[in-house]
């Protein structure tokens, strides 16, 4: 797949500070979890985020965020709208001194409302291409990196590369999927995920 068709976002300047990252799935970790999300005013982000990603923006740890955008191939919502969506949690994160590094996302999906959209694209999760392309434009090593996600399907990534995985029992809490996972670490929320990282790492 090539990367034409995936929008990435990278915050200007950005260099990784450290050879890993957190991968954070965006719907059901970052904001609830809402079938398909594709409007702004259904974009309620979890009110421990903005402390969890401050944290990981203090120790200097690469913070990437990846989502299944399905609601495109499904012809619900435009690229620009995702993305538009995207600025809008980077504009309430920043209020609040928070930021983050890298967004990326898949819109494809395996039997698409829009023709163009019908992939088995490598970057929609199970899939690991998100985590691979990354990894491959900063070198960061996914080994060393976390995976942390509210669904079966973010856990089975993480795994395909070696990464460590945390479960969120926020979202669909590992449930609503129609893959099986067993993760390595499962956590309340993302602050939770956050401060087992920091004190894992021993920073
Ligand atoms: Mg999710
Ligand atoms: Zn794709």
């Amino acid at each position: 797949m090539k990367n034409s068709s995936h929008p990435v976002d990278i915050r200007k300047g950005f260099k990784p500070q450290r050879d890993w990252g957190v991968f954070i799935d965006r719907d059901g970790v970052i904001n609830e979890e809402r079938h398909l999300v594709y409007k702004i005013k259904d974009f309620k982000i979890y009110p421990f985020v903005f402390k969890a990603i401050k944290i990981l923006n203090q120790y200097n740890i690469p913070i990437i965020i990846h989502h299944n955008a399905s609601v495109i191939a499904r012809g619900i919502c435009s690229v620009k709208k995702v993305i538009k969506i995207n600025e809008y949690l980077k504009s309430q994160l920043d209020k609040k001194g928070a930021f983050l590094d890298v967004i990326l996302f898949c819109p494809h999906h395996p039997t698409a409302y829009d023709k163009k959209m019908i992939l088995n694209c490598s970057w929609r999760k199970p899939k690991a291409g998100m985590l691979n392309y990354v990894k491959k434009l900063f070198g960061l090593n996914l080994k060393k990196s976390y995976v942390v996600g509210d669904a079966a399907r973010d856990i089975l990534m993480g795994q395909a590369v070696g990464a460590k995985t945390i479960l969120v029992k926020t979202g669909h809490a590992g449930k609503d999927e129609v893959y099986q996972a067993k993760p390595d670490f499962v956590l309340k929320d993302l602050k939770k995920a956050v401060d087992f990282i920091i004190k894992k790492e021993k920073l």
